[in-house]
């Protein structure tokens, strides 16, 4: 499987970080090896000083697709997740200024935290879904899928025309504002409207 990313999907986000706004979507990959499940802790890396917390909705897509059409684009995806994407913001900042790829500060061991998934199905609309990060107890992050500058289908659009989709495959749907720093001894929830999708340490 692979974990494919969007970043600077949520207004608020590019504004905070003060990117600029992309005309076509701005897509990453992770490794496989970059998941972390069921709440087990993440490692902090040693090659990075200032890594952030970027909570995101997850999907899981659950059929092969290529060039898929805006119409079936729904049919991609069966269960949505909560992720973190973790990011070595001082790695990326020194990436971003000499225009090199991004790998080292989002692919790192540990960078993809992803929560159980929960079925589409439970979800009225999927591009109006509240979730939220809370670091030691305190709220940081919330955000609602309607705020997306590219949607879920659009974007399973986007990268099935350049990366075949296959089942298991993990998007990363983009994250809002607040992001920030994770130290040693933290703990990170998350949550999908009022439904706790994980809890992990910081170690
Ligand atoms: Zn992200």
């Amino acid at each position: 499987m692979k974990i494919i990313c969007i970043g600077r999907n949520y207004a608020e986000h590019i504004k905070e970080l003060n990117n600029e706004t992309p005309e076509e979507p701005l897509i990453f990959m992770k490794p496989d090896s970059a998941l972390v499940r069921n709440n087990d802790p993440f490692v902090y890396p040693a090659h990075s000083k200032d890594v952030h917390f970027e909570v995101e909705i997850v999907v899981k897509i659950n059929q092969p697709g290529k060039f898929v059409a805006p119409e079936f684009a729904d049919r991609y995806y069966d269960e949505i997740g909560l992720g973190v994407d973790f990011t070595a913001r001082d790695v990326q900042a020194k990436l971003k200024a000499k225009g090199l790829p991004w790998e080292l500060a989002k692919g790192f061991n540990g960078s993809a935290v992803i929560s159980n998934f929960l079925p589409k199905t439970d979800f009225a609309d999927v591009q109006n879904i509240n979730f939220s990060l809370a670091q030691n107890g305190e709220l940081k992050q919330s955000g609602n899928t309607s705020m997306m500058i590219t949607s879920i289908n659009a974007m399973i659009c986007y990268v099935s025309q350049y990366f075949s989709l296959k089942i298991g495959d993990l998007l990363y749907t983009g994250t809002p504002a607040g992001v920030g720093a994770v130290a040693i001894g933290d703990y990170l929830e998350g949550y999908i409207e009022d439904r706790k999708m994980f809890r992990f340490f910081v170690k």
